[in-house]
Protein backbone atom coordinates (compact mmCIF):
# COMPACT_ATOMS: atom_id res chain seq x y z
CA UNK A 1 0.00 0.00 0.00
CA UNK A 2 2.60 2.71 0.60
CA UNK A 3 4.64 1.96 -2.50
CA UNK A 4 0.98 2.42 -4.45
CA UNK A 5 0.87 6.00 -3.28
CA UNK A 6 4.05 6.90 -4.35
CA UNK A 7 7.65 7.97 -2.93
CA UNK A 8 7.05 9.73 -0.37
CA UNK A 9 4.45 7.82 1.51
CA UNK A 10 6.97 5.05 0.79
CA UNK A 11 9.54 7.35 2.40
CA UNK A 12 7.14 7.81 5.52
CA UNK A 13 6.27 4.15 5.94
CA UNK A 14 10.01 3.38 5.86
CA UNK A 15 10.88 5.76 8.32
CA UNK A 16 8.76 4.02 10.61
CA UNK A 17 9.48 0.80 10.10
CA UNK A 18 8.57 -0.59 13.23
CA UNK A 19 5.03 0.81 13.44
CA UNK A 20 2.04 -1.69 13.88
CA UNK A 21 -1.48 -0.63 12.94
CA UNK A 22 -2.03 0.62 16.91
CA UNK A 23 0.54 3.29 16.09
CA UNK A 24 -0.65 4.18 12.63
CA UNK A 25 -4.08 4.83 14.20
CA UNK A 26 -2.75 6.88 17.16
CA UNK A 27 -0.78 8.67 14.80
CA UNK A 28 -4.00 9.61 12.20
CA UNK A 29 -5.62 10.95 15.64
CA UNK A 30 -2.89 12.72 16.29
CA UNK A 31 -3.12 13.98 12.82
CA UNK A 32 -6.94 14.89 13.47
CA UNK A 33 -6.10 16.97 16.93
CA UNK A 34 -3.51 19.02 15.28
CA UNK A 35 -5.97 19.83 12.81
CA UNK A 36 -8.27 20.77 15.55
CA UNK A 37 -5.32 22.81 17.59
CA UNK A 38 -3.10 24.00 14.63
CA UNK A 39 -0.44 23.00 15.18
CA UNK A 40 0.93 23.41 11.64
CA UNK A 41 3.32 26.30 10.60
CA UNK A 42 4.09 27.78 7.19
CA UNK A 43 7.82 28.47 6.54
CA UNK A 44 8.37 30.80 3.23
CA UNK A 45 10.92 29.59 0.77
CA UNK A 46 11.74 33.05 -1.50
CA UNK A 47 11.91 32.84 -5.14
CA UNK A 48 14.52 35.22 -7.09
CA UNK A 49 14.20 36.35 -10.44
CA UNK A 50 17.29 36.28 -11.93
CA UNK A 51 16.98 39.09 -14.49
CA UNK A 52 15.69 42.08 -11.72
CA UNK A 53 17.55 39.98 -8.78
CA UNK A 54 14.69 40.58 -6.92
CA UNK A 55 12.87 38.51 -5.02
CA UNK A 56 9.33 37.87 -6.57
CA UNK A 57 7.90 36.01 -3.66
CA UNK A 58 8.61 32.75 -1.39
CA UNK A 59 6.88 29.16 -1.51
CA UNK A 60 4.90 28.43 1.55
CA UNK A 61 5.76 25.20 2.98
CA UNK A 62 4.39 23.51 5.72
CA UNK A 63 6.24 22.05 9.16
CA UNK A 64 4.13 19.99 11.37
CA UNK A 65 4.53 20.90 15.13
CA UNK A 66 4.04 17.85 17.18
CA UNK A 67 3.85 18.57 20.44
CA UNK A 68 5.93 15.14 21.73
CA UNK A 69 8.26 14.46 17.92
CA UNK A 70 9.08 18.14 17.64
CA UNK A 71 9.14 19.77 14.21
CA UNK A 72 7.91 17.11 11.52
CA UNK A 73 8.47 17.52 7.65
CA UNK A 74 5.64 17.22 4.98
CA UNK A 75 7.10 14.24 3.60
CA UNK A 76 6.14 12.29 6.84
CA UNK A 77 2.57 13.76 7.17
CA UNK A 78 1.24 14.77 4.12
CA UNK A 79 0.92 11.20 2.59
CA UNK A 80 -1.25 10.40 5.59
CA UNK A 81 -3.15 13.69 5.35
CA UNK A 82 -4.09 12.65 1.84
CA UNK A 83 -5.18 8.85 2.77
CA UNK A 84 -7.50 9.82 5.60
CA UNK A 85 -8.87 12.87 3.50
CA UNK A 86 -7.55 15.51 6.54
CA UNK A 87 -5.44 17.51 3.68
CA UNK A 88 -8.54 19.34 2.54
CA UNK A 89 -8.79 20.75 6.07
CA UNK A 90 -5.22 21.57 6.53
CA UNK A 91 -4.61 22.82 2.89
CA UNK A 92 -7.88 25.50 3.46
CA UNK A 93 -6.08 26.17 6.14
CA UNK A 94 -2.66 26.53 4.17
CA UNK A 95 -4.39 28.14 1.40
CA UNK A 96 -6.07 31.01 4.24
CA UNK A 97 -2.92 31.74 6.27
CA UNK A 98 -0.24 31.88 3.05
CA UNK A 99 -2.70 34.32 1.45
CA UNK A 100 -2.98 36.89 5.01
CA UNK A 101 1.04 36.39 5.19
CA UNK A 102 1.08 37.81 1.31
CA UNK A 103 -1.31 40.47 2.56
CA UNK A 104 1.03 41.34 5.17
CA UNK A 105 4.07 41.37 3.47
CA UNK A 106 2.92 43.77 0.95
CA UNK A 107 1.89 46.20 3.62
CA UNK A 108 4.97 45.95 5.79
CA UNK A 109 7.21 46.05 3.00
CA UNK A 110 5.39 48.35 0.30
CA UNK A 111 6.84 45.79 -2.16
CA UNK A 112 4.58 43.71 -4.10
CA UNK A 113 5.76 40.12 -3.37
CA UNK A 114 3.99 37.06 -4.16
CA UNK A 115 2.75 33.84 -2.23
CA UNK A 116 3.22 30.35 -3.67
CA UNK A 117 0.88 27.78 -2.44
CA UNK A 118 1.76 23.64 -2.93
CA UNK A 119 -1.88 21.85 -4.03
CA UNK A 120 -2.03 18.11 -3.13
CA UNK A 121 -3.57 15.50 -5.64
CA UNK A 122 -6.64 14.90 -3.51
CA UNK A 123 -7.51 18.69 -2.86
CA UNK A 124 -6.60 18.71 -6.93
CA UNK A 125 -9.37 16.97 -7.19
CA UNK A 126 -11.41 18.27 -4.40
CA UNK A 127 -14.98 20.31 -5.46
CA UNK A 128 -14.49 23.02 -2.17
CA UNK A 129 -11.06 23.81 -3.60
CA UNK A 130 -12.01 26.45 -5.78
CA UNK A 131 -14.84 27.90 -2.74
CA UNK A 132 -11.33 27.44 -0.77
CA UNK A 133 -9.58 29.65 -2.87
CA UNK A 134 -12.20 32.68 -3.40
CA UNK A 135 -12.96 32.40 0.55
CA UNK A 136 -8.80 32.98 1.37
CA UNK A 137 -8.44 36.07 -1.62
CA UNK A 138 -11.73 37.52 -0.42
CA UNK A 139 -10.34 37.39 3.97
CA UNK A 140 -7.07 38.51 3.27
CA UNK A 141 -7.71 41.18 0.46
CA UNK A 142 -5.13 39.38 -1.61
CA UNK A 143 -4.81 40.11 -5.28
CA UNK A 144 -5.50 36.82 -7.64
CA UNK A 145 -2.50 37.74 -9.28
CA UNK A 146 -0.04 37.44 -5.72
CA UNK A 147 -1.46 34.00 -5.54
CA UNK A 148 0.54 30.99 -7.37
CA UNK A 149 -0.64 27.49 -7.36
CA UNK A 150 1.88 24.59 -7.67
CA UNK A 151 0.73 21.58 -8.64
CA UNK A 152 2.36 18.32 -10.41
CA UNK A 153 2.25 16.96 -13.82
CA UNK A 154 0.56 13.95 -12.62
CA UNK A 155 -2.53 15.53 -10.95
CA UNK A 156 -3.01 17.25 -14.40
CA UNK A 157 -2.45 13.32 -15.98
CA UNK A 158 -5.16 11.57 -13.65
CA UNK A 159 -7.84 13.10 -15.44
CA UNK A 160 -7.00 15.44 -17.96
CA UNK A 161 -10.16 17.36 -18.66
CA UNK A 162 -11.30 17.96 -15.33
CA UNK A 163 -7.90 19.21 -15.07
CA UNK A 164 -8.39 21.61 -18.12
CA UNK A 165 -11.79 22.92 -16.49
CA UNK A 166 -10.05 23.77 -12.92
CA UNK A 167 -6.63 25.22 -14.97
CA UNK A 168 -8.68 27.39 -16.54
CA UNK A 169 -10.84 28.34 -13.33
CA UNK A 170 -7.73 29.68 -11.90
CA UNK A 171 -6.73 31.57 -15.02
CA UNK A 172 -9.60 33.30 -15.38
CA UNK A 173 -9.53 34.00 -11.62
CA UNK A 174 -5.92 35.90 -12.66
CA UNK A 175 -3.90 33.59 -10.23
CA UNK A 176 -0.55 32.16 -11.32
CA UNK A 177 0.07 28.26 -11.77
CA UNK A 178 3.04 26.59 -12.09
CA UNK A 179 4.25 22.66 -12.97
CA UNK A 180 6.15 21.47 -9.60
CA UNK A 181 8.76 18.73 -9.79
CA UNK A 182 8.79 18.98 -13.78
CA UNK A 183 10.58 16.67 -15.93
CA UNK A 184 9.81 13.57 -12.94
CA UNK A 185 6.42 12.64 -14.46
CA UNK A 186 6.01 10.04 -17.23
CA UNK A 187 3.70 12.91 -19.19
CA UNK A 188 4.75 13.98 -22.41
CA UNK A 189 4.61 17.58 -22.94
CA UNK A 190 1.83 17.85 -24.90
CA UNK A 191 -0.25 19.02 -22.16
CA UNK A 192 2.05 22.09 -21.89
CA UNK A 193 0.63 23.42 -25.03
CA UNK A 194 -2.81 23.23 -24.20
CA UNK A 195 -3.37 24.59 -20.65
CA UNK A 196 -3.07 27.51 -19.38
CA UNK A 197 0.23 27.14 -17.55
CA UNK A 198 2.50 30.24 -16.28
CA UNK A 199 5.68 28.56 -15.40
CA UNK A 200 7.80 25.20 -14.92
CA UNK A 201 9.30 24.35 -12.06
CA UNK A 202 12.60 22.31 -12.73
CA UNK A 203 13.19 19.12 -10.56
CA UNK A 204 15.57 19.63 -7.74
CA UNK A 205 17.16 16.15 -8.92
CA UNK A 206 18.40 17.52 -12.60
CA UNK A 207 20.06 20.95 -10.63
CA UNK A 208 21.48 19.02 -7.99
CA UNK A 209 25.15 17.36 -10.21
CA UNK A 210 25.46 20.11 -12.49
CA UNK A 211 28.15 21.00 -13.48
CA UNK A 212 29.17 17.42 -13.23
CA UNK A 213 26.70 16.18 -15.12
CA UNK A 214 26.39 16.44 -18.43
CA UNK A 215 22.87 15.07 -19.13
CA UNK A 216 21.39 17.02 -16.50
CA UNK A 217 23.04 20.29 -17.96
CA UNK A 218 21.49 18.94 -21.35
CA UNK A 219 17.81 18.14 -20.00
CA UNK A 220 18.02 21.74 -18.14
CA UNK A 221 18.91 23.52 -20.99
CA UNK A 222 16.00 21.71 -23.38
CA UNK A 223 13.40 22.16 -20.36
CA UNK A 224 14.53 25.81 -20.02
CA UNK A 225 14.24 26.31 -24.33
CA UNK A 226 11.67 24.49 -24.43
CA UNK A 227 9.04 26.65 -21.93
CA UNK A 228 10.15 29.74 -23.41
CA UNK A 229 9.67 29.39 -27.05
CA UNK A 230 5.55 28.24 -25.08
CA UNK A 231 5.90 31.50 -23.30
CA UNK A 232 6.10 29.83 -20.38
CA UNK A 233 8.89 31.03 -17.70
CA UNK A 234 10.77 28.62 -16.34
CA UNK A 235 12.07 28.22 -11.71
CA UNK A 236 15.21 26.29 -10.75
CA UNK A 237 14.28 24.51 -7.14
CA UNK A 238 17.51 23.37 -5.35
CA UNK A 239 19.87 25.13 -6.96
CA UNK A 240 22.78 24.91 -4.12
CA UNK A 241 26.37 26.59 -5.62
CA UNK A 242 27.52 29.42 -7.58
CA UNK A 243 28.37 27.09 -10.18
CA UNK A 244 24.45 25.65 -10.68
CA UNK A 245 23.41 29.40 -10.54
CA UNK A 246 25.78 30.94 -13.15
CA UNK A 247 24.73 27.68 -15.56
CA UNK A 248 21.23 28.49 -15.24
CA UNK A 249 21.57 32.46 -15.74
CA UNK A 250 23.61 31.34 -18.72
CA UNK A 251 20.64 29.40 -19.94
CA UNK A 252 18.19 32.30 -19.41
CA UNK A 253 16.34 30.34 -16.61
CA UNK A 254 13.88 33.04 -15.21
CA UNK A 255 14.16 32.19 -11.34
CA UNK A 256 15.98 30.24 -8.52
CA UNK A 257 15.48 28.86 -5.17
CA UNK A 258 17.65 27.14 -3.04
CA UNK A 259 19.95 27.07 -0.42
CA UNK A 260 22.26 29.18 -1.69
CA UNK A 261 19.80 31.69 -1.72
CA UNK A 262 17.70 30.96 1.27
CA UNK A 263 16.51 28.25 2.90
CA UNK A 264 12.50 28.60 3.92
CA UNK A 265 12.64 31.09 6.65
CA UNK A 266 9.74 32.08 9.19
CA UNK A 267 7.28 34.65 7.81
CA UNK A 268 9.01 37.36 10.07
CA UNK A 269 12.15 36.51 8.72
CA UNK A 270 11.09 36.67 4.88
CA UNK A 271 10.36 40.24 5.73
CA UNK A 272 13.31 41.40 7.20
CA UNK A 273 15.40 39.91 3.56
CA UNK A 274 12.72 41.54 1.56
CA UNK A 275 13.49 44.70 3.82
CA UNK A 276 17.10 43.94 3.15
CA UNK A 277 16.78 43.36 -1.08
CA UNK A 278 19.50 45.80 -2.29
CA UNK A 279 22.36 44.23 -0.28
CA UNK A 280 20.73 40.72 -1.40
CA UNK A 281 20.62 41.59 -4.75
CA UNK A 282 24.72 42.40 -4.85
CA UNK A 283 25.37 39.36 -3.30
CA UNK A 284 23.66 37.64 -5.91
CA UNK A 285 25.52 39.30 -8.80
CA UNK A 286 28.78 38.54 -7.17
CA UNK A 287 27.56 34.50 -6.63
CA UNK A 288 26.20 34.88 -10.56
CA UNK A 289 29.56 36.35 -11.75
CA UNK A 290 32.01 33.46 -10.27
P1 LIG B 1 8.45 20.92 -3.17
O1 LIG B 1 7.18 21.66 -3.42
O2 LIG B 1 9.25 20.50 -4.35
O3 LIG B 1 9.27 21.84 -2.17
C1 LIG B 1 10.64 22.02 -2.17
C2 LIG B 1 11.30 21.24 -1.06
O4 LIG B 1 12.71 21.28 -1.30
C3 LIG B 1 11.13 21.83 0.35
O5 LIG B 1 11.18 20.74 1.27
C4 LIG B 1 12.36 22.67 0.51
O6 LIG B 1 12.73 22.91 1.84
C5 LIG B 1 13.39 21.84 -0.19
N1 LIG B 1 14.50 22.64 -0.70
C6 LIG B 1 14.45 23.91 -1.11
N2 LIG B 1 15.64 24.34 -1.55
C7 LIG B 1 16.49 23.30 -1.41
C8 LIG B 1 17.88 23.12 -1.72
O7 LIG B 1 18.58 24.00 -2.20
N3 LIG B 1 18.41 21.88 -1.47
C9 LIG B 1 17.68 20.88 -0.94
N4 LIG B 1 18.28 19.71 -0.71
N5 LIG B 1 16.35 21.01 -0.65
C10 LIG B 1 15.77 22.21 -0.89
P2 LIG B 1 9.99 20.45 2.25
O8 LIG B 1 9.56 21.70 2.90
O9 LIG B 1 10.44 19.32 3.13
O10 LIG B 1 8.83 19.98 1.31
C11 LIG B 1 8.87 18.75 0.65
C12 LIG B 1 7.65 18.55 -0.21
O11 LIG B 1 6.48 18.48 0.61
C13 LIG B 1 7.37 19.71 -1.16
O12 LIG B 1 8.16 19.59 -2.29
C14 LIG B 1 5.89 19.52 -1.44
O13 LIG B 1 5.69 18.51 -2.42
C15 LIG B 1 5.38 19.00 -0.10
N6 LIG B 1 4.79 20.14 0.62
C16 LIG B 1 5.42 21.08 1.34
N7 LIG B 1 4.55 21.98 1.82
C17 LIG B 1 3.33 21.61 1.39
C18 LIG B 1 2.01 22.15 1.53
O14 LIG B 1 1.80 23.20 2.13
N8 LIG B 1 0.98 21.47 0.94
C19 LIG B 1 1.20 20.33 0.22
N9 LIG B 1 0.15 19.72 -0.33
N10 LIG B 1 2.42 19.80 0.05
C20 LIG B 1 3.48 20.43 0.63
MG1 LIG C 1 6.48 23.21 -4.48
MG1 LIG D 1 9.29 21.31 -6.19
MG1 LIG E 1 10.92 18.84 -6.01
Amino acid sequence: RAKESGKNTFRFYAAEANTNSVELLTLENNLRRAVERNEFVLHYQPKVDLRSQKIIGAEAVVRWQHPELGMLSPMQFIPLAEETGLIIDIGAWIMRESCRQAVEWQQLTGQNVRVAVNLSARQFRDETLRQTIADALTESGLTPDCLELEITESMIMHNAERAREVLQHFHDLGAHVLIDDFGTGYSSFGYLKHFPIDSLKIDRSFVRDIPDDVDDMAITQAIIAMAHSLQIKVVAEGVETQEQLAFLKKQGCDQIQGFLFSEPLHSHDFVRMLKLQPMLRLQLGEAAVA
